[in-house]
């Protein structure tokens, strides 16, 4: 089982509550105006991977992690192999939770294939819609106001508060073995506009976060 990667970054704390580590998926139907990770459409993005591969480097990774998040592009289109992965990383880290943004609608997953409808059984957090540009969302993990935020295990009410809680506009800063630096979270444009030229970054898309002392390791593959 193969799953194409864009890539993965730890720690993450922009892309929801505690340390986390993201994976980012290649390819995605959708053409949403202003989508901030255009280089991730094609569905050759990336490289293609075994999950089993990724499921022991997620496993071995040099830090605790509290959960994972997954996103790109579209994680659904690729709903088979994050079973998979996921099956994988929870009968090790059964205390991860899983997050997982995604352009279509709960509603439209729900009535999605086998394997797209067992991935939902598998998220305890689902920020669901496209990106509409121009309709700021009012939550730090919503990137536009028609997107939703649905809780849908006993384990993520219970990270409710600290959802709630999460700042806005907070990212993380990164920077890759090859020295290329990069954006992680959900950032409105004008600020991401703002860092961008504050910090003189030169790697569009992918955001990340700057924590005193933390250093943050992303993975392009
Ligand atoms: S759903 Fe996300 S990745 Fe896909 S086009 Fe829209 S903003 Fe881009």
């Amino acid at each position: 089982m193969k799953l194409q990667l864009y890539s993965l970054a730890y720690p993450v704390t922009a892309l929801g509550p505690g340390r986390r580590v993201a994976v980012w998926v290649a390819g995605c139907p959708l053409r949403c105006k202003g989508c901030i990770t255009p280089h991730l459409l094609p569905s050759d993005a990336g490289k293609s991977i075994t999950v089993t591969r990724l499921a022991q480097h997620l496993l071995q990774l040099p830090m605790s992690v509290d959960g994972v998040t997954l996103t790109g592009g579209e994680p659904f289109v690729q709903a088979e192999a994050l079973v998979t992965l996921l099956d994988l990383l929870k009968a090790e880290r059964p205390q991860w939770n899983v997050l997982t943004f995604s352009g279509f609608t709960l509603r439209q997953w729900q009535r999605g294939d086998s394997a797209q409808r067992q991935l939902l059984q598998q998220i305890d957090i689902l920020v669901d819609g496209p990106y509409l540009a121009g309709r700021p969302g009012r939550h730090p993990l919503k990137a536009s106001a028609n997107q939703q935020l649905h809780l849908m295990t006993p384990r993520a009410q219970a990270l409710k508060s600290e959802l709630d809680a999460l700042p806005a506009n907070t990212a993380n800063l990164a920077v890759n073995p090859q020295g290329a630096d990069c954006l992680i979270g959900i950032v409105d444009p004008g600020a991401r506009r703002r860092i961008h030229h504050g910090l003189r970054l030169t790697t569009p898309g992918l955001e990340q976060t700057t924590e005193p002392g933390n250093r943050h390791h992303v993975e392009f593959y």
